[in-house]
């Protein structure tokens, strides 16, 4: 069962939930961006290295032997460079004096011209190290119009290019200057593809983590808080029967067990309020109480009920004639002959002394006599004081009263009863009164 509140403890914490797990995703693609850009460059810079090293050893090679001239040197570097397994991402490369001067091209019109990017080569050559920048282009493969940047970032959507100009030095002198452009397209496209699949696997943690967090704070706090709230009003409006259940072992546990305690204590001392602790019977308090409650019920739904008030006969003889300890035994012993005559559904209480009230719900008049004619019949068998063997039998009158014949609240059909309970003392006693008067409806 999911009851939601915008504005209770529940809302909050998912509100938690959702916000804590946001933080983590952050972090996570943050941390993920640090450490792609990281390997980005550090390929980069690989790649770099690589070309460097290639170019050393294609050039130790070219002047091994004798009549090499530095512009050979320039094509054989030139080719491999612009078309060998060292061209593969190649834009645009040149190799060219230390003036600049073109004199390998895979454009061959550029040869013997100025390259159009003499000034960075100079540049390199004046600082004798690599000079590398980065560039954002319109299209791929299209230098005009192109814009620097200050690195690799592997999230720039449009093409990027490095520019990587290195000075080249034949037998301890500047003779060349190896000038290309390096398309950076497909390593930053592989990082985009595998950016789409950790921004997936962070939103499925965040997503993840948002839930678990959730049904885990749900469990933990709010379940335990809404089972003892639901305990707690049912308990209010009388249904003593329930207790809170304890299912963790922690401060809610604690609260729950203290939670039953209290329940158990509110319903003894009702509990005592309402017995009479001679007989374990309900006390007069509860009899109006439950008899007002039976009387609505009756009302509402239209069904007979019927009261009969019981009174044992001559009882101040008992108590004369064997003490009060006997009289209490005869008390005790009338209740459990009673009470084994009635159905589950019956009411008995102790209205006073050695009087008693019972409520019969759903039980006409015909059907109430007849049950209070068994107890009256059954009662000195079973209710008597025993003395050298001898059994002195106790009797009993009965009054009866129905709603809704003899009124309609508790006390009408109180008194009514009362009144069919003298009528069966004035007769005689040992018998079951009936008696409507004549201002009662239905008279008769
Ligand atoms: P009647 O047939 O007219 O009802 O006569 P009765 O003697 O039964 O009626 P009465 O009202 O004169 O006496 C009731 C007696 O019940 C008096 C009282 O001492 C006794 N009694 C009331 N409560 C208890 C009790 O809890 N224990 C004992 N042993 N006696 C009680
Ligand atoms: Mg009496
Ligand atoms: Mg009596």
């Amino acid at each position: 069962m999911f009851k939601w509140r915008p504005r209770s403890l529940r809302a909050k914490l998912l509100l938690f939930s959702v916000s804590t797990s946001l933080i983590l995703g952050v972090t996570l693609g943050l941390a993920w961006l640090y450490f792609q850009t990281a390997a980005m460059t550090k390929e980069i810079s690989r790649g770099n290295r690589t070309r460097q090293t290639a170019i050393q050893r294609i050039l130790a090679d070219e002047f091994r032997g004798p009549n090499k001239t530095v512009s050979t040197a320039a094509k054989h570097v030139g080719r491999a460079f612009f078309y060998g397994k060292y061209g593969k991402d190649i834009v645009k490369g040149e190799i060219t004096n230390p003036d600049g001067i073109v004199l390998a091209s895979r454009d061959k019109r550029a040869v013997g011209r100025p390259s159009t990017d003499a000034g960075e080569i100079r540049e390199s050559i004046r600082l004798k190290r690599l000079v590398t920048s980065y560039w954002v282009l319109r299209r791929p493969g299209d230098l005009t119009g192109k814009q620097k940047i200050s690195g690799p970032s592997p999230f720039t959507l449009n093409p990027k290019v490095q520019e990587f100009t290195m000075p080249v030095f034949v037998k301890g002198r500047t003779e060349l200057a190896l000038h290309i452009y390096i398309s950076l397209n497909r390593s930053s496209s592989s990082v985009r593809s595998l950016a789409f699949i950790a921004a997936l696997i962070i939103l499925n943690i965040t997503l993840a983590s948002a839930v678990l967090t959730f049904f885990w704070l749900d469990r933990l706090i709010y379940k335990p808080i809404l089972a003892l709230d639901e305990a707690a009003e049912r308990i209010t409006v009388g249904d003593t029967s329930v207790r809170a259940v304890v299912t963790n072992e922690d401060e809610f546990g604690e609260l729950a067990r203290r939670f039953n305690a209290m329940a158990d204590s509110l319903i003894d001392a009702r509990f005592q309020a309402d017995t009479d602790s001679l007989t374990g019977l309900f006390n007069y308090r509860h009899l109006h109480s439950f008899l007002a409650a039976q009387l609505a019920l009756a009302q509402r739904y239209e069904r007979e009920l019927t009261v009969a008030m019981l009174d044992i006969d001559h009882f101040k003889n008992v108590n004369d004639l064997y003490g009060h300890p006997t009289g209490d035994d005869v008390l005790r012993m009338a209740v459990g002959f009673i009470k084994s005559q009635l159905r589950q559904v019956d009411y008995m209480a102790r209205y006073g002394g050695e009087e008693f009230v019972i409520i019969m719900p759903e039980t006409g008049l015909e059907e109430g006599i007849k049950v209070m004619e068994r107890v009256l019949v059954g009662f000195p068998d079973n209710v008597y004081v025993e003395r050298m063997g001898i059994k002195h039998p106790v009797f009993i009158s009965i009054g009866v009263a129905d709603f809704p014949y003899c009124g309609e609240d508790a006390n009408d059909i109180l008194t009514a009863a009362d009144m069919a309970l003298l009528l069966s003392k004035r007769r005689g006693r040992n018998q079951v009164s009936y008696f409507r008067s004549i201002n009662q409806k239905n008279a008769g």
